[in-house]
């Protein structure tokens, strides 16, 4: 019989998480051990006996076996936090494909010092009179330290933390002496400095209305049998807020934690603070625009039990609650719950995964659901619940489409259809607000007729082909090409070319069209710095803009009351994405942006502008109807053998030899119709992916399809051996990406 071995990490909240140490395991403990086993090993020389976690088991020894060290015994009593997160992590690097290390760092909380990034500023509370007085002792005494920063701040009563400690050159000590005295005040930079304190005083959401209830107790109902994940799906101002609010309290009574996740981009002061508003004290809040640190202690706060409630984004899924409850993911849909790095984890699947670890429940909601998880719903996997009604019975938003194609025909040559114009007038002249939205999702170089608005598309995968330089049109996911039109194949027109229009742009002529309105923006550019995205939506919601224009993201996260008519321009450029994902996320952004409208008392409407007004997904998003939208999307997406209906695992390949690059992915290729052994396991590429070249790397993807995941995850695995044993796939980066969980 062969002996067993385990990799044992000692300290995880060490930053360098790679340090672990192999320990033979004794023949009578092997059936007990597995990743995330807390265990009792001897350590040092002087043979201490602590406690180390399990992070891997196998049967190859790393050192002499005579110097090695066995495992004392299995801490049985202790389903820490730490065990439960460290098997969470063993069951991501096996499903996303990564190394333990990569998901451990993931998942476990790693302390991480400040170190050269300090988010401190040192404001002065002295007043003047006090200050001179304080000089005046210092001098006396000779405190040259004190007096430098005393009289800086006297030039600037703020001061960030860098320039205290670096040009003044003040130590800590000092700066706490003088804190001590209440003559300045060492802040934290963070934007939810104290979330709760505003929000006294604010009305919140009331007793739930008889939707509201039905589908508590529904979901109490599903938590007391089958705990099956539950998907509430219901239309925008339907109130899933308080619903979720509900269901937070009863766990919360049960002495247990919650975790809510809330897409970044929707992570806003007055989403956030609802639940303080309800919650208080309880909540705390992770976002990206805290640092490492700053994160790492609202971790740790919700380690020692200090706060009940995590809000945050993706991350936020990994706060180490010793006793959780619920994990509730509001707008499930959002493509910012899909990990970008390695381990490429989706953190719907990841929650449903840890509360199942955890017997913790899982609730997400959404107005328009991924098609991922309402095909879980009609396979049973999930439980759906759903509310069709805006609270207070309030309208949905009117809805009209405006052709492109005619206005083009009628001499309208402007960025704005006729209606639109005429709708934006009314509001103006009623003192009522206007959001213009620019759907730019996925552009990405695909060419389109602007007099017909024909799309280029690949005729074997149905994706837009995308110009490259070398004047040619590419599919990305079959490598199939053509060279470039310069006249349409549909109508013949001579306008045939890449599409560019921005919000610059469109500000510059809605300016011209209505010289009296004041306009706001918001993008990419006018949102770099920390802060402006709040404060362009706030002055907005203040009544201080009568039209604001911007990309998708002014459709999330604000109520606008005052707003009565969104208009969505080019509102099918994202159905010409490379991706055959392109009809849910126009369904998904239309639908958003058309719920905008109307919120309050006044009845809202919608104009969406498009070139393919007969598409489903226009169609459906104007009439508000998901269920058609659903069916008409797993058609297509059965017809084309794309996720849900099948999987799809995708392999992205990376290098700075483009020669190099495409031979191994070509050696993938090979392997992969080697191992497949099933006709049904189909395999595409290797093609470039849709940006081909980043930082002089060069990309390029093999795509596998499947009709079951597991059969995926075997070859998966296969592969990565073949690529670990095989010197030539040292110089390419390689990557997993299951696409079915983006
Ligand atoms: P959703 O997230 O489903 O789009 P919200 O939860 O934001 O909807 O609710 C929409 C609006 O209705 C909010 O302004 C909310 O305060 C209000 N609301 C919802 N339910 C109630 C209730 N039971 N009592 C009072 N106001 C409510
Ligand atoms: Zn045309
Ligand atoms: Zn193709």
């Amino acid at each position: 019989m062969s002996s067993v071995y385990a990799d044992v990490i000692v300290d995880i909240t060490n930053e360098k998480l790679d340090r672990t140490f192999q320990y033979k395991v004794p023949p009578e403990l092997t059936g007990e051990i597995s990743p995330g086993t807390a265990v009792q090993i001897p350590f040092g020389n002087g043979n201490r006996t602590i406690t180390g976690y399990v992070l891997s088991v196998g049967n190859e020894p790393k050192y002499p076996q005579d110097r090695m060290k066995a495992i004392l015994a299995v801490q049985k009593d202790a389903a820490t936090v730490e065990t439960k997160l460290i098997a969470l992590a063993a069951w991501m690097r096996h499903t996303y494909g990564s190394t333990m290390i990569q998901a451990l760092k993931t998942v476990l909380p790693v302390k991480v010092k400040a170190r050269g990034k300090e988010t401190r500023e040192i404001a002065l509370l002295a007043d003047p009179a006090r200050c001179e007085e304080l000089l005046e002792n210092y001098r006396k005494k000779n405190y040259k330290a004190r007096i430098r920063l005393l009289n800086a701040l006297l030039a600037q009563p703020v001061l960030p933390g860098p320039v205290v400690s670096k040009k003044l050159k003040i130590t800590a000590d000092t700066l706490h002496v003088m804190e001590e005295q209440g003559v300045l005040e060492i802040r934290r930079t963070s934007t939810w400095r104290n979330p709760v304190s505003d929000a006294a005083g604010r009305t919140t959401a009331g007793k739930p209305n008889e939707q509201q209830q039905a589908v508590v107790d529904g979901i109490r109902k599903e938590w007391e049998g089958q705990n099956r994940p539950c998907l509430i799906r219901g239309v925008t101002g339907s109130g899933k807020t308080l619903v979720y609010m509900e269901l937070m309290e009863r766990v919360l009574s049960e002495g247990k934690q919650v975790i809510v996740l809330i897409p970044e981009i929707a992570l806003t002061y007055q989403n956030v603070e609802r639940f303080c508003a309800r919650f208080g004290t309880r909540v705390t809040v992770v976002n990206s625009r805290m640092t490492p640190s700053e994160r790492a202690d609202q971790m740790e706060r919700a380690r020692r039990g200090e706060v009940s409630i995590m809000i945050g984004p993706r991350s936020a899924l990994f706060a180490p609650f010793p006793d959780l409850g619920l994990i509730v993911i509001d707008e499930e849909h959002e493509t910012s719950y899909k990990s970008e790095v390695t381990p490429r984890y989706h953190a719907r699947e990841t929650a449903v995964r840890r509360a199942g670890l955890e017997h913790a429940h899982v609730v997400m909601g959404s107005a328009t659901p991924s098609v991922d998880a309402s095909y879980a719903c009609e396979t049973g996997a999930y439980a759906l619940f759903r509310m069709d009604a805006r609270y207070g019975n309030a309208a949905l938003p009117s809805v009209w489409i405006a052709d492109m194609r005619e206005e083009l025909q009628m001499g309208n040559r402007s960025i704005l259809s006729g209606k639109l114009r005429e709708e934006i007038e009314k509001r103006l002249e009623k003192k009522e607000q206007v959001v213009l939205f620019l759907n730019r999702r996925g552009y990405a170089g695909f060419v389109s007729c602007r007099a017909c608005g024909h799309v280029m598309k690949c005729p074997h995968c149905d994706v837009s082909l995308t110009a490259h330089n070398n004047g040619k049109l590419v599919c990305h996911y079959c490598g199939y090409e053509t060279p470039q039109v310069h006249a349409c194949p549909s109508c013949g027109s001579p306008y045939i070319g890449g599409f560019r229009a921005g919000t610059q742009q469109i500000e510059q002529n809605v300016k011209k069209l209505f010289p009296k309105a004041r306009v706001l923006r918001m993008d990419g550019d006018t949102t770099k710095t920390k802060n402006s995205y709040e404060e362009i939506l706030s002055s907005f919601a203040a009544g201080k803009a009568d039209i604001l224009i911007g990309t998708q993201m002014i459709v999330k996260g604000h109520d606008f009351p005052n707003v009565t008519l969104v208009g969505a321009l080019a509102a099918d450029l994202s159905l010409n994405a490379v991706d055959y994902r392109a009809g849910e996320r126009t369904f998904q952004l239309l639908t958003q942006a058309v719920g905008r409208a109307g919120r309050g008392e006044k009845p809202g409407m919608a104009v969406i502008q498009t070139y393919h007004p007969e598409h489903y997904s226009i169609q459906t998003a104007a009439e508000q109807d998901y269920g058609t939208f659903y069916e008409k999307e797993m058609d297509y997406r059965r017809l084309m053998g794309y996720p849900p209906a099948a999987e799809l695992l995708a392999i992205h390949g990376a290098g700075e030899d483009e020669a190099h690059l495409t031979q191994a992915m070509e050696y993938i290729r090979r392997y992969l119709i080697r191992i497949r052994g099933n006709r049904e396991v189909q395999i595409i590429g290797p093609a470039s992916e849709a940006v081909s070249k980043i930082n002089d790397l060069y990309r390029m993807a093999v795509y596998v399809r499947a009709p079951q995941e597991e059969v995926l995850a075997g070859l998966r695995e296969k592969l990565e051996r073949y690529i670990e044993i095989n010197k030539g796939f040292r110089t390419v980066y390689l990557q997993f990406d299951f696409s079915r969980k983006y």
